[in-house]
């Protein structure tokens, strides 16, 4: 496996698209962006490589400024650094990869946000923040609960993630899992026995934040916790999800002094032929990248 050597910048690819007006380079206490074009592992319906490219081609059709907040890229700005040229294959290299970048773009003093690919990288990201900050907690939005041990003999499965987040994290408190509508009835008894299963509304969130006390947050983002109607480009769609408002409520009520990393994973471009699920995806990565 191909590790960095301390100091050495990772492989990105900088032929690419770029989220909007990115800067190019890592902006000193901003997010930077990186892609990771993987969904080796995915069992269901593959396609989310080409997440972090439509997302981006859809970004060009936002505007930079956010009513709901407010806010404006042109006081905010935040870089993109391009996607990790990945190898293919197995997913532990893969998630190596993210961890290592995480860890590069934390060491500048910025906030990474990964963009997949499927939600098994998201182990990545946390491993390098658990490092960082051992009092880390994580808050899950997602339709499935993650927490299997493995799935089909794969422990980095995306059917897994959240399981192994957990191992990295200082107790099963230190997790809020929002939005979950799909799992095994041992996932459902564990989320409720651990108090970690948060309705995903504002006031149930709000409610629910004081049990990670002042911890630093890093944010995962599932895109399938949208409901199909209004996102079906993802390769796991589960009926019942939330709307844009919903979503838009809940983050307002996120401490986001606190967030120190975040992803948003699992849009698989080539399922929605109108291209509504990447613009969703793109305007969604808009208003953290703008609450940051
Ligand atoms: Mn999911
Ligand atoms: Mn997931």
């Amino acid at each position: 496996m191909k590790t960095l050597e301390p100091g050495e910048t990772p492989p990105f690819d900088h032929h690419g698209p770029r989220y909007l007006d990115a800067s190019e380079v890592l902006i000193e206490g901003r997010p930077a962006l990186f892609g990771l074009p993987y969904d080796g592992t995915t069992s269901f319906r593959p396609g989310t490589r080409g997440g972090p490219d439509a997302l981006r081609a859809a970004s060009v059709g936002l505007e930079t400024y956010s009513p709901t907040q407010d806010r404006d890229f042109e006081q905010r700005p935040f870089a993109d650094l391009g996607n990790l040229d990945i190898p293919f294959g197995s997913p532990a290299p893969v998630v190596a990869l993210a961890e290592q970048t995480t860890a590069w773009i934390l060491e500048a003093g910025s906030v990474p946000f990964m963009i997949g690919g499927e939600h098994s990288l998201t182990v990545g990201p946390v491993r390098a923040m658990a490092a960082k900050h051992p009092d880390l907690a994580v808050i899950q939005i997602d339709a499935h609960a993650d927490l299997r041990d493995g799935y089909l003999g794969e422990p980095l499965s995306h059917a897994a993630a959240m399981r192994r987040c957990l191992e990295l994290l200082d107790g099963p408190e230190a997790m809020l899992q929002v939005g979950i509508r799909s799992g095994t009835r041992e996932e459902f008894v564990e989320m409720r026995e651990q108090g970690r299963l948060v309705s995903p509304d504002a006031a149930s969130l709000q409610k629910a934040l004081p049990r990670l006390g002042e911890r630093p947050l890093y944010i995962t983002l599932d895109l399938d916790v949208f409901d199909p109607s209004c996102f079906p480009g993802t390769g796991t769609p589960e009926p019942g999800g939330i709307d844009w408002k919903t979503f838009s409520e809940l983050l307002s009520v996120i401490p986001w002094d606190r967030v120190v990393g975040l992803d948003a994973v699992e849009l698989s471009p080539m399922l929605d032929a109108s291209g509504c699920s990447n613009v969703l995806a793109a305007k969604a990565v808009r208003e953290m990248l703008l609450a940051l």
